[in-house]
């Protein structure tokens, strides 16, 4: 019998042991009975991709607006800055995770658009300050073990059940569910409410007639997603074209938001300005000493293969010299260059999962749920997914760290 099973040694698993343990030390009383059960052969797998290895931990300006709940979410942010307060914190410290890492030992920088990662440069930092602090209090930690089931006490103070898939059975006063956005309700969907995971935060599926031709080319441009020709979102950096589509943390944003049917458009050169290719119509000709072609026109502002596809939208490929009406076309071409939404392209490349536990069935100071007392529900396991940024791994590590000290409290006080 454990104090607090935890299911998933994930970011939001690993710092709810770790702010369990605080907890207990903080108010000197022996650490709780914890066990981490993992799916995989070890924890913290999930940190270690982040951030392309590097683990874009944080934000120095966590704003709800990056969530797809923000009223919610500001909430349980709140609770946690009022909760955090009690806690040594540097002034320096933009937000209580990032405290909550200090005082484990990370060392952080900080990057473009407020994005926080280790000094070291590499996520395996961030784990080792997880992992030692841990070993330390002695957290038991099982993995190659997949959780199946969940089962809630019948009456108030009798245990929880966790089946493994193996067969095997975990008991423990309380239960933390940290196992990700993809592993489903674990036979709890009767009791709370849960939508099914959908990959997000990813690549987008368009028409692949134009994209084809420029795999794996990277451009930089402001794209707008259009929903039946009204501007829905906007986001400017660079963009991979795929064969099947485009990437790129622009195009991640904006896919939490697309719905197939919507309309990408790409500005490919926005920092030219518009209707200014008659004038270099004009200034061509004189350089050239004759009128330049379609492609000369594009020449010098995109790369040729690009050039390429917007006189092939144009239907200008086989027209050589430029003309008023061609200059016309092209500009709209470079700066409107519209590929249609079929939905995500690849799944496997998405970092998170809409969908998953409704967050209001959860108390916002705890992640504690409010029906049941010996659950609680963190990280991507919640209905709650955000843009790139460090904002999703900083929510894993905010609920993480609610429940850890929940958790261990309400052991305590039985
Ligand atoms: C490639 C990639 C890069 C990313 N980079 C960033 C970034 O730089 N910054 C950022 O903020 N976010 C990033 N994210 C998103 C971020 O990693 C997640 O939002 C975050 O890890 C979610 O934390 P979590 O604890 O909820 O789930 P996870 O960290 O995914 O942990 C869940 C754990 O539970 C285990 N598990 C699953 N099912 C079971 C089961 N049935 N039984 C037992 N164990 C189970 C899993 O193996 C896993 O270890 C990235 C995601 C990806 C895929």
């Amino acid at each position: 019998m454990f104090d607090i099973v935890i299911i998933g040694g994930g970011a939001s698993g690993l710092a709810c042991a770790v702010a369990a343990c605080e907890a207990a030390l903080r108010a000197e009383r022996s650490a709780p009975k914890i066990i981490i059960l993992e799916s995989s052969d070890k924890v913290g797998r999930s940190i270690l991709r982040s951030g392309n290895g590097r683990c874009n931990f944080s934000n120095a300006d966590v704003m709800p607006d990056a969530y797809n709940d923000p009223a919610a979410v500001e909430a349980v942010l709140s609770c946690l800055q009022a909760q955090a307060a009690q806690m040594p914190l540097r002034a320096e410290a933009p937000n209580p995770v990032v405290a909550f890492f200090e005082r484990l030992g990370l060392i952080w920088r900080r990057e473009s658009e407020g994005r926080l990662y280790p000094l070291a440069n590499k996520a395996s930092v961030v784990l080792d300050v997880l992992r030692s602090y841990l070993l330390r209090f002695g957290v038991e930690v099982q993995c190659g073990m997949r959780a199946q089931k969940v089962v809630l006490p019948q009456a108030v103070g009798g245990h929880v059940t966790v089946h493994a898939e193996d067969g095997r059975l975990v008991r423990g006063r309380t239960v933390v569910i940290a196992a990700g956005g993809a592993a489903g309700a674990f036979g709890l969907e009767e009791v709370i409410p849960h939508e099914p995971p959908q990959p997000t935060l990813g690549p987008l599926a368009t028409d692949d007639c134009f994209t084809r031709p420029l795999d794996n080319i990277r451009v930089r441009c402001v794209v707008r997603l259009l929903r039946n020709g009204a501007l829905c979102a906007e986001e400017r950096g660079e963009v991979q074209f795929r064969a099947y589509g485009v990437s790129g943390i622009a195009i991640f944003n904006l896919s939490r938001l697309a719905r197939p049917g919507d309309v990408l458009q790409l500005d490919l050169a926005p920092d030219v300005p518009r209707h200014s290719m008659e004038v270099r119509r004009l200034m061509l000709r004189e350089a050239l000493a004759k009128p330049p072609s379609n492609f000369e026109l594009l020449q010098g502002i995109v790369l040729p293969l690009v050039a390429d596809q917007i006189l092939k939208r144009c239907v200008l490929e086989g027209a050589l010299e430029a003309t008023d009406e061609s200059a016309r076309q092209i500009e709209d071409a470079l700066h409107a260059f519209c590929l249609p939404v079929k939905g995500i392209g690849d799944e496997g490349l998405c970092q998170v999962h809409r969908g998953g536990f409704a967050l209001q069935a959860f108390q916002a100071d705890s992640m504690q749920a409010r029906e049941h007392p010996e659950l609680f529900v963190i990280g991507e396991a919640l209905d709650v997914d955000a843009r790139c940024g460090g904002f999703n791994l900083h929510w894993a590590f905010a609920t993480g760290m609610l429940a850890g000290w929940r958790a261990e409290q309400a052991v305590h006080a039985g």
